[in-house]
């Protein structure tokens, strides 16, 4: 069975460890940044972040509230960005078997981002300068070898966990029982769906827009799940313009 992420936002407390730790053990260079009146920085996933720590305030009855949303890719059991980049790049995706890894190759290199990021339900792929469609990789030579990803691996407070998919499951079935006592809306996050199954307290909207999948083309949400779980068709018409 594959491997699943399980991030419980109850015990994120922004520290952006994952962040840094992915940014390390890629070695991705630096964005040049600049104080927009938030924590979170940068602004968005980009091509040297796989992972961003999403901030977001609400004041609710006087109070100020942070909820913190450590984003990623989640790693689709049926993913619907291997579709559309196939049609572009036949080798442009490898869904390893093993890890349930989505695993974008350097034949991306020229593929309509605008096309993967629409078709992705969460927003997550970008494009490198250099034309190549890049994104989160499971840390897939670490996990290989046996090794926690990075960002799992420096998280000081259990907020990120890794391991088998059914355990991960379990695991976040019970963190969802306990914090349905002090959070009765407290949800999981399309977790039939993906392999990076987040933990929310509260409605999905309040982290980010992409939180939970995001329909498009007219749909609702659970047309869009249903098209999730249905078999990606090879776009073949499409192949034949990329060499
Ligand atoms: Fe949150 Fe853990 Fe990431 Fe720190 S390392 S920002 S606690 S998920
Ligand atoms: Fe692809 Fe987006 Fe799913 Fe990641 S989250 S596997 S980029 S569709
Ligand atoms: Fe980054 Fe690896 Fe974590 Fe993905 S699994 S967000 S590539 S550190």
């Amino acid at each position: 069975m594959a491997k699943s992420f399980f991030i419980d936002t109850s015990r994120c407390t922004a520290c952006r460890g994952c962040q840094v730790a992915c940014k390390e053990w890629h070695e991705l260079p630096a964005n040049k940044t600049r104080q927009r009146g938030t924590h979170q920085n940068p602004a968005d996933l980009n091509a040297y972040n796989y992972k961003l720590v999403r901030f977001s305030e609400h004041l609710e009855n006087g109070t100020i509230r942070w909820l913190f949303f450590p984003d990623q890719c989640r790693h689709c059991v049926d993913p619907p960005c291997k579709g559309i980049i196939e049609g572009y790049a036949p080798d442009g995706v490898v869904h390893d078997k093993a890890t349930g890894a989505v695993l974008y190759t350097e034949k991306t290199k020229g593929v309509p981002i605008e096309e993967v990021r629409a078709s992705c339900p969460y927003n997550i792929p970008r494009q490198r300068p250099d034309g190549v469609v890049v994104k989160c990789d499971m840390c897939i030579d670490r996990v290989s070898n046996g090794l926690l990803p990075a960002c799992v691996k420096v998280c000081p407070t259990g907020a990120m966990n890794f391991g088998e998919r059914q355990a991960m499951l379990d695991l976040a079935a019970k963190r969802l029982e306990e914090a349905r006592k002090n959070w009765p809306d407290a949800v999981l996050a399309d977790p039939e769906t993906v392999n990076a199954i987040f933990l929310l307290l509260d409605d999905p909207a309040k982290y980010h827009d992409f939180a939970v999948a995001k329909a498009s083309g007219g749909m609702n949400r659970q047309q869009f799940l249903a098209k999730l779980l249905a078999p990606a068709r090879k776009p073949v018409e499409r192949m034949a313009r990329i060499g």
